[in-house]
Parts: C-alpha cells; sequence; structure tokens
C-alpha cells in the first residue's frame, strides 16, 4: 500500500512558519495585503476565494474582494488593476480565474504588476521561471515539489509524466520538475495511447479534470501518484482524477483528494504574498 502524502499536514506547517514570519514583518510597521479580483457569480471561485480569506486570516495578511459584474468590459478590469498596482498598501494582486469568455484573461494578467504577481502567472514571471531566475512560481506547481520535497521524493533523472497543459498547472510544472533534474513528458487531450506514456512514469502528476481518469492499470508499480483534479462526483462529493482506492494498491506514494494538493496550493500563495512584501519592502524596513 503506497504512502499517503498528507498535503494539509504539510500546508499547515508551512502557514504556521508564514505566521510567524507574517508577525515579524507588522513589528516593521508593515501589514502584508492581498486584492481579490472576481468576475462574475462563478460557484467554484467563491469556494476557492473564501479558503485564500480564511487562509490570510490565519497568518494575518490582511485581504480585500474586488467583486466585478459578469458584464464588465475588458478596460473596467485593467482600470482596476492599475489601481490595485499603484496602491502601496496592497502587496498580492490575484486575479480569480475562470474570468468570462467575452475578456481576454491574458491581457488582464499582463496588466498585473509583476512585483505583486503572487499567481505567478505573467509573462514575466513565467519568463523568469523558464530561464532560471528567482521568480513567483505559480501556486500548485509550487505545492507540489514542496511536497516532494518535505517526502524526500528526488526527482533527479525520474521520469515524471504530467496529464494537462494548462498555463496554470501543466505547463509551469514542466519548468518546475526539470529544474529538479527529472526527465519531463507532458501529455494531452490529443495524445494518442496516453497508457505508454503513464505506465513509464516514476512519477505521474495528473491535472485534467476528470474523475477515475487514471486507473490501476495505467501506472506503474512504485510510480508516485500526485492527484491535481477537483471533480464533484454524483453525491456533490469531492473527487480527483486518479481511482484512489485502487491506484493506491500498486503506487508507492499518492496524494489523496481532498487533502493532497488543495491545501498546497492555498499555503503558497500565502508564501508569495509575504515574499512579495518583503520583496516590496527591501530597502525601506531591511527585510
Ligand atoms: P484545464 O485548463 O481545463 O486543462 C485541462 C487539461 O487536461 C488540458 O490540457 C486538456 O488537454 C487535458 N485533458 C482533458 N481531457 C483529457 C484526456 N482525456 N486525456 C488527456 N488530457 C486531457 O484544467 P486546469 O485548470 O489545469 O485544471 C485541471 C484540474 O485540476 C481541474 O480538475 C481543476 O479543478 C484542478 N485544479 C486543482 C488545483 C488544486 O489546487 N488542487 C489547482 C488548479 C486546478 P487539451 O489542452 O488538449 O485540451
Amino acid at each position: 500500500m503506497a504512502v499517503i502524502i498528507d498535503g494539509k499536514q504539510v500546508a499547515r506547517k508551512i502557514r504556521e512558519e508564514l505566521k510567524k514570519e507574517c508577525d515579524e514583518i507588522k513589528t516593521k510597521g508593515i501589514r502584508p495585503k492581498l486584492a481579490v479580483i472576481m468576475v462574475g457569480n462563478n460557484p467554484a471561485s467563491k469556494i476557492y476565494v473564501r479558503n485564500k480569506s480564511k487562509a490570510c486570516e490565519e497568518i494575518g495578511i490582511e485581504y480585500e474582494e474586488f467583486l466585478l459584474e459578469e458584464n464588465i468590459e475588458q478596460k473596467e478590469l485593467i482600470e482596476l488593476i492599475n489601481k490595485l498596482n499603484k496602491d502601496n498598501n496592497i502587496n498580492g494582486i490575484l486575479l480569480q480565474s475562470p474570468i468570462p469568455s467575452h475578456l481576454n484573461i491574458n491581457e488582464a494578467l499582463k496588466a498585473i504588476n509583476y512585483k505583486k504577481d503572487v499567481d505567478g502567472f505573467t509573462p514575466s514571471s513565467v519568463g523568469k521561471l523558464v530561464i532560471g531566475e528567482d521568480t513567483f512560481i505559480s501556486c500548485t506547481p509550487y505545492g507540489i515539489i514542496k511536497l516532494f520535497e518535505e517526502y524526500n521524493i528526488d526527482l533527479a533523472g525520474k521520469n515524471v509524466v504530467i496529464l494537462g497543459r494548462s498555463n496554470i498547472v501543466g505547463k509551469p510544472l514542466i519548468q518546475c520538475c526539470l529544474n529538479k533534474d527529472a526527465t519531463v513528458t507532458i501529455c494531452h487531450s490529443k495524445t494518442q495511447n496516453i497508457e505508454q506514456y503513464t505506465k513509464n512514469a516514476d512519477v505521474l502528476i495528473s491535472a485534467i479534470g476528470k474523475a477515475k481518469f487514471v486507473t490501476k492499470d495505467m501506472v506503474k508499480q512504485g510510480a508516485v501518484i500526485i492527484d491535481v483534479g477537483i471533480n464533484r462526483d454524483e453525491n456533490g462529493k469531492i473527487k480527483g482524477d486518479v481511482d484512489f482506492e485502487e491506484v493506491e494498491k500498486v503506487a508507492s506514494y499518492i496524494t489523496p483528494v481532498p487533502g493532497g494538493v488543495g491545501p498546497m496550493t492555498v499555503a503558497m500563495l500565502m508564501n508569495n504574498v509575504i515574499k512579495a512584501t518583503k520583496e516590496q519592502n527591501k530597502e525601506k524596513s531591511n527585510l
């Protein structure tokens, strides 16, 4: 049976450390603050945003939400981002996705000042990650790397196979795993014979959003399985992409859903807000 990777516990430990750092920052008269922009009324986004605000509260990060109407124009969204860019009391800006399809998310992300890009989605952050410079790393890939570190899972020389090529998970994960000296393969909806790749994976990371997509017969004995997927079953219960009950019998390590990658994503966002605050106040307050 596989070791179950306890993302909830690792995330709690990270939040405790961040709380100490946040207290220290406040002794210098600085109050870290995150601004979250939400457009429209997506129910899943509301849950994610609530988790983020709860984590901010626990750590002592100030939090402000900006709710925009579903039918706003791109110009209004950019104006708000520009206003938040200029506001010295705000250290991090997050644009909650998805946003309505009439808006251009890439243009909106480009407007965020890279110094406040705590989600790591701006071209500047992505480019720096690729060329190996210090930057904000997007929170889910960063959280997964932290789990590997915490469980002493060394990626060097391993075959890592990623399922899903989104800008927020799959693509930045390629770079994060490359930085750990893995050999990385990425699969997507056009990949033929996906099993031929997954069966060869020492580490298999699934981020596609389809319940029970990864079955036992797709997995190599002893593989490390990371499940990013968040899907609801017919009873409204949250499930990952992996058939957990079956796959845990052949894996060496496996993340549960919930309680695996999800809490790490929020913890790494908090990490990035503290990092942004420190960098913005480096000269002023010797942080
Ligand atoms: P996304 O933008 O919808 O991308 C899904 C990816 O999966 C696409 O690259 C797509 O391929 C690929 N895909 C879809 N069906 C496939 C199939 N049958 N075989 C192979 N690949 C397939 O998703 P996302 O935003 O990255 O999110 C993925 C999942 O992770 C969702 O369930 C989401 O809720 C979850 N998520 C969890 C966290 C967390 O913190 N735990 C964070 C972010 C996302 P194409 O590119 O070819 O269309």
